[in-house]
């Protein structure tokens, strides 16, 4: 298998106008340096028009020699005083120039709940916003219109395409975004199928979409919640407090009620559809198979996504309630170090895919390989190294996370829907 680039392969959790717009932006992940950011920075603002807008990710600044963020001054000299809004890699952290801070309304005055404006000695904002104060940022940044929407949308479509992947399961679809990969796939510019899963208050005006005429290739196929945060945020809902976790809330955030993931059940369970649910913990994934259970949607189709940490109790019960597994086993490979420090007790909690298929699961029937794209790239070999070495390329045997859970590749690769 290795060598070549298997075809026909199914993304089971992408963000396919994410990744179109991630695509048009300045990748910064190779910047090794302060310097280096705002020289790229500089290079990319001369091919843009006067007005437009830079937008980059994928900064690493805690792996440079100096860790600190340009400064909004640096960003305003280096792009000609543009705005400009970069990531760092994680989304949880931007740095933004002055007119862009100033489109957002963003100044040392502003307060947002869980979110930072950093200030320097002057009172005034660095430029570097953290959690929902980027996120207030990232907002504000012009949405592409129709033309340009189709034109990403193409490129990331394009893109997966050129990954082997045949099929892309779209995890918080947009309502528009349906009758737009029908439009692509009428004219021939793509030849894909997809599985379109809006958030709840989307499904409605999707199926509308659906039912005035869609390409018979794209299907609504259930709706979208979140039960909780994410790991590196230390926001998953845990079972047990993680080791270095936030005093305020040392297992996580469940970002849903009970009743409300039974709530979210139903609505889709009127629709005849199933719910996919995001969680990541081991509590938020207990949680979501409890209501499951509770509204008699068992045997539904029903998903959990990413399910990065399940709790031995748990795992049977999969099988038992027909639950499909949706994860992302490229995760691992970046996250081994915050892994360690966060839940160093608990590791062998972390993906357990071969209790999985030792309880019964069936690779690519339900359970799903997918990236979670552009959180991360979509290129399968990175499961694939994730699910059968459990550590990075390089890395020593003895560094990888908890072996005992590691699957063969043939095996990882039909997690991707391959024959
Ligand atoms: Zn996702």
């Amino acid at each position: 298998m290795s060598g070549q680039r298997p075809t026909n392969l199914r993304e089971a959790h992408a963000h396919i106008f994410q990744l179109g717009r991630s695509l048009s932006m300045l990748d910064l992940g190779k910047c090794e340096s302060r310097e280096q950011m705002l020289d790229e920075i500089s290079t990319f603002a001369k091919s843009l028009g006067d007005h437009d807008w830079l937008l980059a990710h994928g900064a690493r600044p805690e792996q440079w020699d100096d860790q600190r963020w340009p400064t909004r001054e640096q960003l305003d000299h280096a792009s000609n005083d543009r705005p400009v809004a970069a990531w760092c890699f994680d989304y949880h952290a931007m740095v933004a120039s002055s007119a862009a801070l100033r489109y957002a309304m963003i100044d040392s005055g502003t307060k947002i709940k869980t979110g930072i404006v950093e200030l320097d000695t002057n009172n005034e904002p660095t430029g570097l916003l953290l959690e929902h104060a980027a996120l207030r940022m990232w907002n504000r940044v012009p949405e592409p219109d129709g033309d340009q929407r189709r034109t990403l949308v193409l490129q990331a479509c394009t893109h997966l395409r050129d990954l082997g992947f045949s099929e892309v399961h779209d995890l918080k679809a947009q309502p528009w975004l349906g009758t737009l990969l029908s439009e692509l796939l009428g004219s021939g510019e793509i030849d894909m199928r997809f599985e379109l899963f809006p958030l709840i208050p989307d499904l409605e005006p999707s199926l509308e979409a659906q039912r005035s005429g869609i390409d018979d290739r794209v299907r609504i196929a259930g709706g979208k919640i979140f039960v909780d945060g994410t790991l590196n945020s230390r926001t998953a809902w845990m079972l047990h407090p993680f080791a270095d976790g936030n005093p305020d809330y040392p297992c996580g955030t469940p970002m849903m009620s009970p009743a409300a993931i039974e709530k979210a059940l139903l609505t889709c369970k009127e629709h005849d559809l199933p719910l996919a649910a995001h969680a990541i913990g081991d509590a938020a994934v207990r949680a979501t198979l409890d209501a499951i259970d509770r509204t008699g949607c068992n045997d539904t189709g029903c998903r959990i996504e990413h399910a990065e940490v399940i709790d031995e109790a748990d795992i049977h019960r999969f099988i038992d309630q027909s639950v499909i597994v949706s994860m992302q086993p490229c995760h691992l490979l970046p996250d081994i170090e915050a892994l360690r420090r966060a839940l160093p007790e608990r590791l062998d909690r972390v993906l357990p895919i071969m209790e999985l298929l030792k309880a019964g699961l069936a690779p690519g029937l339900d359970l799903l390989f997918g990236s979670d794209v552009p959180i991360v790239r979509a290129n399968a070999q990175d499961s694939i190294q994730a699910a059968v070495h459990r550590r990075r390329v390089g890395m020593d045997a003895s560094e990888a996370i908890s072996i005992g859970h590691a699957i063969d590749e043939a095996t990882a690769w039909a997690c991707f829907g391959l024959k």
